[in-house]
């Protein structure tokens, strides 16, 4: 990211190799942070423990796919009552923390697309926490954005719903407002591929920048 901006002329005003208020910057001197955050939406029902197999989760994709279901995952796991889930950890049995999508719906403001509403049905309850407890970027990029004061994020479009969820789920939509966490959709969608990594490669290849936040002045 830093070479791109540099690529790109911009000057940062905090961040890596500067250095500012809201250090660490690097994501992997953070995970005390985010391992917070994953025990906080545990806590209050908003993400809940998966124990499945990768070759459960291949079979549940591949159903999914076959029945034209939009979220991949069962929601299996989302079913083990506190005790049950607490009775496999305490076994030494390997998880990831997965975010609980509500039900309902979701209404964000776009800066490009205006109000977007859309059915959490269409929504995944994506992997927040890996088995290594590492964050991915679901989380790490939402709780960084929430501590850092970010006021503006882009985003691929691929990503509005799955993260206008875990911003609503921490309740941070509503604490910063609408007019402060905003996620601008980039035309992601005209690229004609499903593959998020292909796009996220394109992206990197073309413009130079694949996501980027920032905090608007006073
Ligand atoms: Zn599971």
């Amino acid at each position: 990211m830093v070479r791109a901006l540099e690529w790109g002329g911009v000057k940062f005003d905090e961040g890596p190799t500067i250095g500012g208020p809201h250090e660490p910057y690097q994501q992997s001197k953070r995970l005390d942070i985010y391992s917070k955050h994953a025990d906080t939406l545990l806590e209050h029902g908003h993400a809940y423990r998966c124990f499945c197999s990768s070759e459960r989760l291949a079979l549940v994709r591949l159903e999914a796919q076959k029945t034209g279901r939009t979220a991949s995952y069962d929601r299996k796991c989302s079913y083990l009552s506190k005790e049950e889930s607490q009775e496999r950890v305490d076994k030494g049995e390997s998880y990831v923390v997965r975010m609980k999508v509500p039900d309902g719906k979701t209404i964000v403001q776009d800066e490009v697309h205006g109000k977007v509403e859309f059915s959490n049905k269409e929504v995944d309850d994506s992997v927040l926490m890996k088995s290594d407890g590492f964050p991915t970027y679901h989380l790490a990029n939402v709780v960084d954005d929430h501590l850092m004061g970010i006021t503006h994020v882009i985003r691929g479009q691929v990503l509005l719903r799955e993260l206008s969820v875990c911003y609503a789920s921490n309740n941070w939509i509503g604490s910063l407002s609408l007019t402060t966490i905003l996620t601008v959709s980039i035309g992601m969608a005209s690229i004609r591929t499903k593959a998020r990594s292909t796009l996220q490669d394109v992206w990197m290849g073309h413009s130079k920048i694949c996501s980027c936040a920032f905090a608007a002045q006073p």
